[in-house]
């Protein structure tokens, strides 16, 4: 596993994330197909919130179950937060926020968020 950093548009908002970037998912529901989110989830301690804390707010739709992230200065979503069935807590990392890295270049798996 590595480890990425990165964060919002603005810089207010920075974090670090432990994981293995095999693939993504590329969801269409409401959220993420309108701002083209490409998400990997990992457990919530490989997440590490370096800073921005006060910048975000936690916005929830249909469910409300995860917690999109959005920083209220440019209002990108860097990451979510929820929960897997089971109650483990996970992180969805935006890759499309990731430093250094190309986000097309992951292989990305279609999930039919829409019609969830
Ligand atoms: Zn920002």
């Amino acid at each position: 596993m590595k480890t990425y950093t990165g964060g919002c548009h603005c810089g207010n908002v920075r974090f670090e994330a432990e994981m293995e970037l095999d693939k993504v998912i590329s969801c269409n529901c409401s959220n993420c197909g309108k701002r083209g989110l490409l998400l990997k989830f990992i457990p919530e301690e490989q997440f590490k919130l370096l800073k921005g804390e006060e910048s975000l707010k936690d916005y929830r739709f249909n469910k409300m179950h995860i917690a999109h992230m959005v920083c209220t200065n440019c209002g990108l979503e860097p990451f979510g937060k929820g929960s897997k069935p089971d109650g483990s807590k996970m992180a969805a990392i935006n890759i499309r926020c990731l430093d250094d890295i190309d986000p097309t270049s992951v292989p990305a798996e279609k999930v039919d968020g829409k019609s969830y």
